[in-house]
C-alpha cells in the first residue's frame, strides 16, 4: 500500500467496545472525521457496546449505523430495543452479548471498556485474529503473558492506543531490540503534583478527577492523580514490548506534550510529541501501518514556550512504587494490584475511603495475598480467579478502613 489511496484503510470494519466512554466517543469522532474526509462509507461499523448509558448508545447507533448495538446492563435491554426500533439495527444485552459482539467479524476492535471487564471481550476478538486497538490497560496488566501468548497463538495484531504506548510503538525499532537501552513514559503528574501528603489526605473525588491536561473517564483520572496510572502503564509496556523492568522509566512532564522517549545504545533519544488529544493515537491505530487525517488538536510549540521534566516523587505517590514492585515480582502480583486498585478507586469515588487510603488498600491486599502465595497464572480462569479473590479481599479492607 502506498500513495494517497486510503481505501484499504477506510474499508476496515470496526467494532467499538465501550463506545460511550471517553475513548469510545473520541473513536467515533475520528470515524466521523474520516467519513467527512474520505467518504460516507469509511469505517463501516459492526458493533457498538456500552454498559449502562442506553440513551447515548442509541443516539450513537442512529448516527453511525452499526449492525449491532449491545448494552451490558441486561435490565436496559428492552429500552435499547425500543429506542432503536425501526432502524434495522440489531440489539442485545448482558455481558455475554458484549463478548459475543467482539467475536463477530470485523477488522479492528477498539477495546475501550474500563477495567478488567474488558479481558473476556478482548480475548474473544484476539481468538478470531482481529486487529486489536487496545486503549484498555487493565486487561493486559491483569493477564499479561496469557494475553500476549493468545495474541501470538491466534495471529491477532495488537496496536496500543494508550498515548505513551502508542508513542513507543511509533518510536521503537523492533529490528534492533538489542539496542533499546531505555523507554521512558512521561506522566503529567496529575492534579496533585504539587500537593503535600497532608493536603492529599483530604482530597475529594471532584478534585481528583479534574485532570489538568486530559479529559478522561473517572477511574483513569483518579489513577492519574495517584500515579497508579503510570505504574499500570509500566506493566503494560513490559508486556506489550517484552521490555525488562530495568529498561522502563517514568519522567514527570506537566505539559503532556512529549509522550514517550526511547533511548538507544548509541546515545540517541527519540521523542514522540503531540497535543494531549487521544484522537491522535486512535487515528494512528485505526490506520496503521498507514497514516490518515484526524481531527485532533495540533501542537503549537512557540505558544507553549517551554517543556519541563522532573523526577516522580515515589514518597508522595506510593502507588507508583507498589506497581513497580509488582512489575518486578511478576506472576499474579500485577493481577492483584489491578483488582485491588479498581476496588479502592470505586470506594474513593463513592466517598467511602480517603484518597491516601487507595494506596493503603492496594498495599494491604498485596501483602495479604503474598502471604497466601501469589503464584503464576496458568490460564485465563486462573487470572479471573485471582482477580475475584483480590477484589473480595480489597472490598473487606475498604470496609475496615472506612469503619
Ligand atoms: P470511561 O469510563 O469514560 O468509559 C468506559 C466505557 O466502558 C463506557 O462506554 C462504559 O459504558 C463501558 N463499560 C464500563 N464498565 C463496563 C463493564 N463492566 N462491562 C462492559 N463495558 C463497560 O473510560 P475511558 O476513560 O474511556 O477509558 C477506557 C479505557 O481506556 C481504560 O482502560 C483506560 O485506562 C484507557 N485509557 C483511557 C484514556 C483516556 O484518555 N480516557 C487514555 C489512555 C487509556
Ligand atoms: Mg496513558
Amino acid at each position: 500500500m502506498s500513495g494517497s489511496d486510503l481505501s484499504a484503510v477506510t474499508s476496515r470494519r470496526v467494532t467499538v467496545l465501550g463506545s460511550t466512554g471517553s475513548i469510545g466517543v473520541s473513536t467515533l469522532e475520528v470515524i466521523a472525521h474520516a467519513r467527512e474526509t474520505y467518504g460516507a462509507d469509511a469505517f463501516p461499523l459492526e458493533a457498538l457496546t456500552a454498559q449502562s448509558s442506553v440513551e447515548a448508545l442509541a443516539e450513537q447507533a442512529r448516527r453511525f449505523k452499526p449492525k449491532l448495538a449491545v448494552i451490558g446492563d441486561a435490565s436496559r435491554g428492552e429500552q435499547l430495543k425500543n429506542l432503536l426500533s425501526g432502524t434495522g439495527i440489531e440489539t442485545a444485552s448482558g455481558y455475554d452479548a458484549i463478548v459475543e459482539a467482539a467475536s463477530r467479524p470485523s477488522d479492528v476492535v477498539m477495546v475501550a471498556i474500563i477495567g478488567a471487564a474488558s479481558l473476556e471481550p478482548a480475548l474473544a476478538a484476539v481468538k478470531r485474529g482481529a486487529t486489536i486497538a487496545l486503549a484498555n490497560k487493565e486487561c493486559i496488566v491483569a493477564a499479561g503473558d496469557i494475553f500476549r501468548r493468545a495474541v501470538a497463538e491466534y495471529g491477532a495484531t495488537l496496536i496500543p492506543v494508550d498515548s505513551e504506548h502508542n508513542a513507543a510503538f511509533q518510536l521503537l525499532n523492533f529490528d534492533e531490540t538489542h539496542a533499546i537501552e531505555r523507554v521512558t513514559l512521561t506522566a503529567s503528574g496529575g492534579p496533585f503534583r504539587d500537593w503535600t501528603s497532608e493536603r492529599m489526605a483530604a482530597a475529594t473525588p471532584e478534585q481528583a478527577v479534574a485532570h489538568p491536561n486530559w479529559s478522561m473517564g473517572a477511574k483513569i483520572s483518579v489513577d492519574s492523580a495517584t500515579l497508579m496510572n503510570k505504574g499500570l502503564e509500566l506493566i503494560e509496556a513490559h508486556f506489550l514490548f517484552s521490555l525488562e523492568p530495568e529498561k522502563l522509566a517514568v519522567l514527570v512532564h506537566p505539559q503532556s506534550i512529549v509522550h514517550c522517549l526511547v533511548t538507544y545504545t548509541d546515545g540517541s533519544t527519540l521523542a514522540h510529541l503531540s497535543a494531549p488529544d487521544m484522537r491522535t493515537p486512535i487515528a494512528h491505530a485505526l490506520a496503521w501501518p498507514r497514516r490518515m487525517s484526524s481531527p485532533s488538536r495540533r501542537l503549537d510549540l512557540a505558544m507553549l514556550n517551554k517543556l519541563t521534566f522532573e523526577a516522580a516523587d515515589a514518597r508522595r505517590f506510593p502507588c507508583l512504587g507498589l506497581a513497580q514492585d509488582c512489575l518486578r515480582t511478576g506472576g499474579l502480583a500485577p493481577t492483584i494490584l489491578n483488582a485491588a486498585n479498581e476496588v479502592a478507586v470505586q470506594a474513593f469515588l463513592g466517598r467511602r475511603i480517603g484518597f491516601l487510603d487507595i494506596a493503603r488498600v492496594v498495599e494491604d491486599t498485596l501483602s495479604a495475598r503474598a502471604s497466601n502465595g501469589s503464584g503464576v497464572p496458568r490460564d485465563v480462569e486462573g487470572v479471573l480467579d485471582a482477580d475475584r479473590q483480590a477484589r473480595d479481599l480489597a472490598g473487606a479492607i475498604c470496609r475496615r478502613v472506612a469503619a
